[in-house]
């Protein structure tokens, strides 16, 4: 498989030259240039398979050059009981509560969110990479609280990768904070910025403007709209439509249609839905649910998408969703459009900060399959409070899709809501809703003392330098094994 820019200026290429690299060299994403088909049989033949078998099956579909048994062994330790509990995700029927509705749990990792299952595959796949060309790498980022404890817990303990992320100081939940600042491998640092976390990432976005500095200290980045990433979310739509099936009878297999809703922000996890669906796994309509920060929902009901600056994003209760520049949402208007009308719709987004594809709404649902629906902090509690009456714990940004479902949901076929984060780690919103404090799990109390480490900068990025110029791996320094 292939790899073009969905801006046109880039030569095909394969899956290890595009995974470590952020953005295409033209400042567009790289999208897969054919998708190959998933067949009934070849779903038939993956049933028996655990989920880090599956994996390597579908993510060798992307990486075509990479062989199966080296994918065999990166997924075997990123999915692995080091990492996740058997059986990685669980997919939970709840049809006693309302019928048809599924749970399927994304956040049994590390740091208790779905990220880790993109991430821990990065985690194995990057210093795959790396060790190929001879190469390092020292990733720098930002992050409001889920994206930096995925990313620092996958890359931990590896050589020829550093990690410099970047967090606002004193504005992350307690869980997150002591996920991230109580690791001590010597190539995680912690940097808490006296700011908010935009000034975390104009530090970020001058730092890698400056070419000269990236490249003397080899900076990357792992952020949403690396391919990698995407590819490892495809697992999970094939897993869950597997485990759903395995309850049917065998002769209505293999077309049969479920719904799948997925709690969103940046288009990164319901993109992953939309490629297998392409590909030909039987998911009839791909619900997109946002919360407050709606401009997904304004787009795929009314074809408009107006981005939003960072100033007009409201903070909510479903914090991780709190996004108004839905980045991955420029692949799936490349794969809508074609090349030739995606490039004339992205100058009309530079050029007037808005883009009409009013025409395209009806072709969106009906081919695409794609609907969407908004929630609020006063339907997130209230859904909270309806599953806890069930026996069953949500946290706020599950609570979004399951609200969504419950709206759109139509009775023949399953649908299945992505569990992308654990209540344990937003318990204060679950605490609110449910009308008292929740009591704190043993994990959790467990993790909340331990010893934190971090170093503590202001927004000035001469201290950033100068802690990646002192701290950075670099070829000579790292040893490869
Ligand atoms: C990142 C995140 C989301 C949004 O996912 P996207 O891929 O950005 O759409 C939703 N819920 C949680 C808990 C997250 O961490």
């Amino acid at each position: 498989m292939h790899y073009i820019s969905t801006r046109g200026g880039m030569r095909p290429a394969r899956f290890t030259e595009v995974l470590l690299s952020g953005l295409a060299p033209d400042g567009g994403l790289v999208v897969p240039l054919a998708l190959p088909s998933l067949s009934a049989d070849c779903l038939e033949a993956w049933r028996c398979l655990d989920y880090a078998a599956l994996a390597s099956k579908v993510i060798g579909l992307f990486a075509t050059d990479v062989p199966e048994a080296d994918l065999q062994t990166m997924t075997a330790v990123a999915y692995g009981p080091q990492r996740f509990p058997a059986p990685v995700v669980p997919v939970r029927d709840h049809s006693a509560v309302v019928a048809g509705l599924h749970l399927v749990g994304l956040s049994e990792g590390p740091t208790m969110a779905f990220k880790d299952l993109a991430m821990q595959f990065l985690g194995q796949a990057v210093p795959y990479v790396l060790d190929k060309q001879g190469q390092v790498l020292n990733i720098l980022g930002a992050t409001s609280g889920d994206t930096g404890s995925a990313a620092e817990h996958a890359f931990r303990g590896q050589d020829a990768v550093n990690v410099f992320m970047l967090s606002p100081a004193g504005r992350m939940s307690p869980v997150q904070r002591a996920q991230m600042y109580s690791l001590h491998d010597p190539n995680i640092h912690n940097i808490a910025v006296e700011g908010v976390f935009d000034d975390c990432q104009d530090l970020v976005k001058t730092l890698s403007n400056d070419i000269a500095f990236k490249e003397r200290y080899s900076l990357g980045a792992v952020n949403s709209i690396n391919i990698g990433r995407i590819v490892a979310q495809a697992v999970y739509y094939v897993w869950a439509w597997l485990r759903v099936t395995d309850r049917v009878e065998e002769r209505r297999r293999s077309d049969f249609q479920v719904d799948v809703c997925v709690p969103s922000g940046n288009f990164g996890n319901v993109y992953a839905g939309h490629i297998v669906r392409s590909m030909g796994l039987p998911i009839r309509r791909l619900i997109v649910a946002t919360n407050e920060n709606n401009v997904l929902e304004e787009f795929f009901s009314t074809g408009i998408y107006t981005p939003r600056s960072a100033e007009a994003t409201l903070a909510t209760s479903s914090p991780s969703m709190d996004i108004s520049k839905a980045s991955n949402l420029e692949r799936f208007l490349w794969s809508l459009l074609g090349p030739e009308r995606f490039s004339r719709a992205w100058r009309e987004l530079e050029d007037c900060g808005s883009l009409d594809l009013s025409d395209q709404v009806e072709r969106i649902r009906e081919e695409f399959g794609f609907i969407a629906m908004s929630s609020s902090h006063a339907k997130r509690l209230e859904t909270i409070r309806f599953m806890s009456s069930h026996g069953v714990t949500v946290d706020p940004h599950t609570a979004d899709g399951i609200t969504t479902a419950l709206n759109l949901m139509e009775p023949s076929f399953p649908t299945l809501v992505l569990e992308t984060a654990r209540p344990e780690k937003f318990l204060g919103t679950v605490g609110e809703a449910l009308g008292f404090p929740q009591p704190i799990p043993n994990t959790v109390s467990k993790l909340l003392a331990l010893p934190q480490r971090k170093t503590t900068i202001t927004a000035d990025e001469q201290e950033l330098r100068t802690i990646i110029a002192t701290n950075a791996v670099t070829a000579n320094s790292s040893t490869f094994q």
